[in-house]
């Protein structure tokens, strides 16, 4: 099974992918989570990818690319995977169409989880408050979710168009938007 979750920060997309990685086995591809390894790797990409993820900017398309992949290449993803925070530009998605299309591979689904704006910046404040504020790029959520509608809200009119997009209202619970989520997948699995 190949899915994408699609969402703005704080729309709890880390979170439902790891759930998905639980129930079905499949590993989650999250771009955020590879580029704090190499920030705190201190690789070249790495401290280069924190001062622009610390101010709210996106990684450069061809940077993030490349990463994504790399990881396509690997055996994990074999079986499927969940793309957790990427594509993030319309370039993105379309690069990822090209790759997945010289494999011969589909994506089964793109998850778009919705959340209003007020709550995702509760949200992130609540997160920075519980962990310390050790994510650097707490402290610039305007910028980010800016960025968010500049950039990426267009990936899902990209998906939208394809008919192969999926909205779930994300302002429940954890529990409950991942129950909407898990109807939609488990009705893939059956299919
Ligand atoms: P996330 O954990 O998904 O919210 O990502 C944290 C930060 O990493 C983002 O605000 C971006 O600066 C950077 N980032 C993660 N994924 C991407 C991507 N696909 N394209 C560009 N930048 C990314």
């Amino acid at each position: 099974m190949r899915l994408i979750l699609l969402g703005p920060p704080g729309a709890g997309k880390g979170t439902q992918a790891q759930r998905l990685v639980e129930k079905y086995g499949i590993v989650q591809l999250s771009t955020g989570d590879m580029l704090r390894a190499s920030a705190a790797a201190g690789t070249p990409v790495g401290s280069k990818a924190k001062a622009i993820m610390d101010r709210g900017d996106l990684v450069p398309d061809d940077v993030m690319i490349e990463i994504i992949a790399e990881r396509l290449e690997e055996p994990g993803s074999s079986k499927g995977f969940i793309l957790d925070g990427f594509p993030r530009t319309v370039a993105q998605a379309e690069a990822l169409d090209t790759l997945l299309d010289q494999r011969d591979l589909a994506l089964d689904a793109i998850i778009e989880i919705k959340v209003d704006e007020q709550v995702l910046i509760d949200r992130i404040a609540g997160r920075s408050k519980e962990t310390g504020g050790t994510r650097g790029d707490d402290q610039s959520t305007a910028k980010r979710l800016e960025v968010y509608r500049k950039q990426t809200a267009p990936v899902a009119d990209h998906y939208r168009r394809k008919g192969v997009l999926v909205s779930v209202d994300g302002m429940g619970t954890m529990d409950e938007v991942a129950a909407l989520i898990d109807r939609h997948v488990q009705s893939l699995v059956e299919a």
